[in-house]
C-alpha cells in the first residue's frame, strides 16, 4: 500500500517539477529559481514522510491545530514548513513554534505575536505579505492586504525583532483568468520592490495556475493536488 502510494504521489510529482521547468524555460528562468512548496493540508503525516524521500524540501499547511501535530510527529525530518492559512492573531504567536516561513501576513495585528513568538523560540521567521488580488470594487473577497496597504504593513513586519520581510504571497480569485489576476500582482509586486528591493520572493500559483505564476516571476508556488491527489474529506 505504501509502495503505491509512493510510485503514484513519486510520479506526479516529477510531471509538476517537469511542468515547472519548462515554465520557468518559458520565462526565461532557471527552474532552480522557483520552490515548490507541497500543500499538505488534510494529508497525513507519513505523506510528509514520503515527500521528503521524494527530496522535496518545503510544505505548506493551513490550518494552525492540523500544522503543529504535523509538523511535531514529523519533527526528525529537515523539511521547512510554509504557513499558508488564514491567521487569528490569538493563534499567531504559536504557530513560530514550527513554521519557518509565515506567508500570509495580511494585517498589522499580527506583527506583534508573531515577533513575539519568533523570539520566544529564538527563530528569526521568513514572512510573506499577503496581498488581496481581488479586482478593485469588488466586495467580500478572500483574505489579503490591499495593494494600498502594503507598505504600512512591510514597514511595520521590517522593523519587527525576529523577523525577516521576504516578499509577497497570492492567491489568484476566483471567476477570472489567473493571467490577469497575476498580471495585476506583478505590478503590485514592482511598486514594492521599490521600497523593499531584498524582499524578492513571490509566492503564487497552485495546482491549477502555477505555470501562470511562474510567467509573471513567482519563486515559490503552493502545489496541493497535483502532486498528492484530491484532498480526503475534512474531519
Ligand atoms: C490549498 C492551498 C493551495 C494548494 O491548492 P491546490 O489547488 O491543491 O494545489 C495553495 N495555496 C493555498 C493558500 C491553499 O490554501
Amino acid at each position: 500500500m505504501t509502495g503505491t502510494r509512493e510510485s503514484e504521489v513519486g510520479a506526479r510529482l516529477a510531471d509538476v517539477r517537469r511542468r515547472i521547468g519548462e515554465a520557468a524555460d518559458a520565462a526565461g528562468r532557471a527552474g532552480g529559481d522557483v520552490t515548490l512548496v507541497v500543500v499538505t493540508k488534510f494529508f497525513p503525516a507519513d505523506d510528509v514522510r514520503l515527500l521528503a524521500r521524494l527530496g522535496v524540501t518545503d510544505v505548506g499547511e493551513n490550518r494552525h491545530q492540523e500544522a503543529a501535530a504535523k509538523a511535531a510527529d514529523c519533527a526528525d525530518l529537515d523539511v521547512r514548513w510554509h504557513f499558508i492559512g488564514g491567521l487569528q492573531s490569538n493563534k499567531a504567536a504559536a504557530v513560530t513554534a514550527y513554521a519557518d516561513v509565515v506567508e500570509s501576513v495580511d494585517r498589522g495585528k499580527l506583527v506583534g505575536p508573531l515577533s513575539r513568538g519568533a523570539l520566544e523560540h529564538g527563530r528569526t521567521l521568513d514572512v510573506l505579505l499577503q496581498v488581496s488580488l481581488d479586482p478593485p470594487g469588488t466586495p467580500a473577497g478572500r483574505s489579503g492586504a490591499a495593494p494600498a496597504e502594503l507598505p504600512a504593513l512591510a514597514d511595520r513586519v521590517a522593523g519587527a525583532e525576529g523577523l525577516r520581510l521576504r516578499g509577497l504571497m497570492a492567491v489568484a480569485p476566483l471567476g477570472e483568468e489567473p493571467e490577469a489576476a497575476f498580471a495585476r500582482l506583478a505590478t503590485v509586486r514592482d511598486t514594492f520592490l521599490r521600497e523593499h528591493p531584498d524582499a524578492g520572493w513571490l509566492s503564487a500559483g497552485m495546482s491549477g495556475d502555477f505555470e501562470a505564476a511562474i510567467a509573471v516571476g513567482a519563486t515559490h508556488v503552493r502545489v496541493g493536488s497535483a502532486v498528492l491527489g484530491s484532498r480526503p474529506p475534512m474531519k
